[in-house]
């Protein structure tokens, strides 16, 4: 399995990104060294991690460790909601983050909640311009933004985000912010993709029948439905065999009746917080 096989997803700034990677939500900085490790020598070449999950120095060591040519890879992380603010500010939390993953520039930036509570996001995003411009990041984007956020930060800058990473599993679609980013070009990455394993989706009879039928695990269908939905996924699991597993999914096609049966499962399910009231 290599790389060669993930399809790249064309963003609205000219710039595109493997639409399957790997996540490190919840990866044990102690541990992150080896799961990143094991991911890459799997072949994932996308990597999303945060400020917040305390990992980035494990992912630049493995990064480091792995002797990948630095263009064949591609690195999100995201600033924290308490470094929001003027042009000083984000550009101190950016250099950190920088310099933790051991990079000279990442692919992807983004604003990991909109905090309205803060009122900070416009300000903020005028800062992410700057970083982009400077190239240290090729890609900007927003994370948990709703189309009400999304329309204001459109409105008050004129600069349209590259993506939205916002929670995406078939119990929780959120069409209408969906809608609103596909109406604007902005790219909708899927975080939880497999629903945080949060309620029973590998048991959903819709999920299980396209797993028979397929001859694979239900993970794979879910994963496989993402891809064919467009949306960029990056599942999480601290187990090399599942990192297998939830890559191994180029070698069959959900048919359009399968991918219809699990969109038709959205019942506003969501797994973790309500983007407007997160601070
Ligand atoms: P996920 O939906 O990827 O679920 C991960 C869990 O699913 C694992 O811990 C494991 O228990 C289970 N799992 C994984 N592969 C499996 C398999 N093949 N079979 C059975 N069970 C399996 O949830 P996630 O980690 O929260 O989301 C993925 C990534 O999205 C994160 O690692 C992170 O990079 C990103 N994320 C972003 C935000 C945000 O606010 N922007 C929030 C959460 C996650």
């Amino acid at each position: 399995m290599t790389d060669q096989l993930v399809p790249r997803i064309q963003l609205n700034d000219g710039l595109s990104i493997p639409q399957l990677g790997f996540g490190v939500f919840k990866v044990d900085p102690g541990e992150t060294e080896r799961i990143v490790s094991d991911a890459l020598e799997i072949g994932y070449r996308h990597l999303d991690t945060a400020r917040i999950y305390g990992n980035e120095e494990g992912v630049g060591r493995a990064i480091a460790a792995s002797g990948i040519p630095r263009q064949e890879l591609y690195i999100t992380t995201k600033l924290w909601n308490d470094d929001q603010g003027d042009a000083a500010t984000v550009q101190a939390a950016f250099d950190a983050s920088l310099e933790r993953l051991g990079l000279d520039y990442v692919d992807l930036y983004l604003i990991h909640w909109p905090t309205p509570a803060r009122d900070r996001y416009v300000e903020t995003w005028r800062a992410f311009e700057q970083l982009r411009d400077s190239a240290r990041t090729r890609s900007i984007g927003v994370s948990n933004f709703l189309a009400h956020h999304l329309e204001r930060l459109i409105g008050e800058t004129g600069v349209v985000p590259a993506v939205d990473q916002i929670e995406l599993h078939p119990y929780h679609q959120q069409p209408e912010t969906a809608a609103f980013a596909e109406q604007q070009g902005i790219a909708i990455e899927a975080w939880g993709p497999l629903g945080q394993g949060k309620y029973p989706l590998f048991e959903i009879p819709e999920v299980t029948a396209a797993a028979t039928a397929h001859g694979v695990t239900p993970a794979q269908v879910v994963i496989r439905w993402h891809l064919q939905r467009g949306h960029i996924v990056f599942p999480k699991s601290n187990r090399r065999e599942r990192m297998a597993e939830n890559f191994d999914v180029f070698g069959f096609e959900l048919t359009n009746d399968e991918v219809a049966a699990i969109t038709g499962l959205e019942r506003e399910g969501r797994v973790s917080a309500h983007p407007d009231e997160v601070d």
